[in-house]
């Protein structure tokens, strides 16, 4: 393994102890430890970071390496330190111990995705270490409570002090799954949008000991989220999971059935670990995942709640999701108003770019012969803060050929979250390879900035 190799994994095993659990509440998190931990590693470097607390505990680190010209496109790396919580009861081994068995890290995060925060934080030193200026800024951002929304992280940093955090080019999770049999590469070009919403359910309080006739709220409630479980919406085939599928490399009846909207659906149960995705890749999805009623066991619910997280891809309106809702429910709909208007639209960064080029080029050198897949995700990450400012952003990684995407998927969020150490060093090698060739001093052919980029608003 090599010294940039050595360095990551160690460095992700300290932040895997680290353990900063977002719960969801604004005291979680505890980000400032993790902050710690890379100051600490950034000790002696010469790099200087600045630090953000926009709640206590819940902190950001940023460092600008200044390029060596001004009118070069900047790079940014931004890497969440929050962790989601774990049932520790579904674990082979301790998520916060950072313990390294048969050549596999295992821990809460070891791919989502403190492997990647360790690794920016490695190249941007060993870079910085070198002597190495690039020719636009570098920024490496190591950001808090990515996994409850930013909204004390790139969200607030957007908002409050962009100046630290904004660039021309972005590089964030999550990619780097082989796609298929064929040599291709998964790269995050962009992801879904959200929609949620809340359903209120009205019924009539009355004794439970008489519940023939009443209209029990947790009764409807109960039949809404069956009916919207059940319900089948239209699929919608996007370029990406065209790209996808082809490069999944299936026979040729498969692939048709999975470009088919109207045959997709009956063509998932055959797809194993990949069918969720597949399923969320081209469709907008409800999921209800909070049901409320009742206070009092002998007291029948006059009211009943539902949340629904609702992911819609590129194109989807407001109306085309209250109207989704209400063909769910059908006649249910006079019992259930529907609460909520956020709206946040898909994004989706374009490839024709020299950022792409340098990612393409980085992952031939370790994988000859092989191409990158754009992809859609289908859940959220922090590129979408500068996607939706026209800033390319890219989930980007190379894990070795025993992940497969539908393996690396089950693994975000789950139980026994763990990476071998060969990915590890495939992506580290990667990157310091992108950074270098998208800053190299001595190029000239990449010198533009971002033509996609929209024009900055007060
Ligand atoms: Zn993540």
């Amino acid at each position: 393994m090599s010294a940039l190799g050595r360095q990551t994994v160690e460095l992700l095993q300290q932040l895997i102890r680290g353990a900063a659990v977002n719960d969801g509440t604004p005291d979680g998190g505890g980000e400032h430890r993790q902050v710690a931990t890379l100051l600490r590693f950034f000790e002696g470097s010469g790099l200087d970071g600045i630090t953000v607390e926009p709640h206590p505990g819940r902190t950001s680190l940023i460092i600008r390496v200044e390029g060596s010209d001004a009118s070069a496109p900047s790079l940014a790396l931004v890497g969440h330190t929050d962790v989601v919580p774990v049932e520790a009861s579904g674990w082979s081994r301790d998520p916060f111990a950072g313990e390294i068995v048969d050549g596999v890290l295992w821990g809460r995060g070891a791919i989502d995705m403190l492997n990647l925060t360790a690794a920016y934080a490695v190249v941007t030193r060993s870079l910085a270490v070198e002597g190495f200026r690039p020719r636009g800024d570098l920024i490496f951002a190591a950001v808090a409570d990515e996994e409850n929304g930013s909204r004390f992280g790139v969200d607030w940093l957007t908002e409050n002090r962009l100046d630290l955090i904004d660039a021309d080019y972005v590089l964030t999770e999550s990619g780097g799954a082989h796609a298929g049999r064929s040599p291709g590469i998964t790269v995050m070009v962009g992801e879904k949008g959200g929609a949620g919403r809340r359903l209120r359910v009205t019924g009539t309080p009355g004794h439970g000991s008489a519940p023939w006739g009443v209209r029990n709220a947790a009764v409807i409630a109960a039949e809404a989220v069956t009916r919207l479980a059940r319900h089948r919406a239209a699929a919608v085939i996007t370029t990406q999971w065209q790209d996808y599928v082809r490069a999944l490399d299936l026979d040729e009846l498969s692939a048709a059935a999975l470009l088919d909207p109207d045959r997709i659906d009956d063509a998932l149960p055959r797809l194993g670990t990949l069918a969720g995705f597949a399923h969320a890749s081209t469709h907008t999805t409800v999921s209800p995942n909070i049901v409320r009623a009742g206070e009092k066991g002998n007291v029948i619910p006059g009211e009943a709640t539902v949340q629904l997280d609702i992911r819609i891809l590129p194109g989807v309106t407001r109306e085309d999701v209250e109207g989704l809702l209400r063909d769910a429910l059908g006649d249910l709909i006079e019992h259930i108003e529907i609460e909520g208007d956020w709206f946040g639209e898909a994004t989706l960064s374009p490839t024709d770019t020299p950022l792409f080029e340098a990612l393409g080029s980085a992952v031939r050198r370790v994988h000859p012969g092989s191409a990158l897949v754009p992809m859609l995700g289908v859940g959220g990450t922090d590129g979408r803060f500068y996607r939706r400012r026209g800033v390319p952003a890219y989930g980007f990684g190379v894990l070795s050929d025993r992940w497969d995407y539908g393996t690396f998927r089950r693994l975000f969020h789950g139980n026994d979250e763990r990476i071998d150490l060969a990915s590890v060093e495939l992506t580290v090698t990667a990157l310091d390879h992108v950074v270098r060739t998208f800053h190299d001093p001595h190029g000239g052919a990449h010198a533009h900035r971002s033509p996609h980029r929209k024009q900055a608003t007060a």
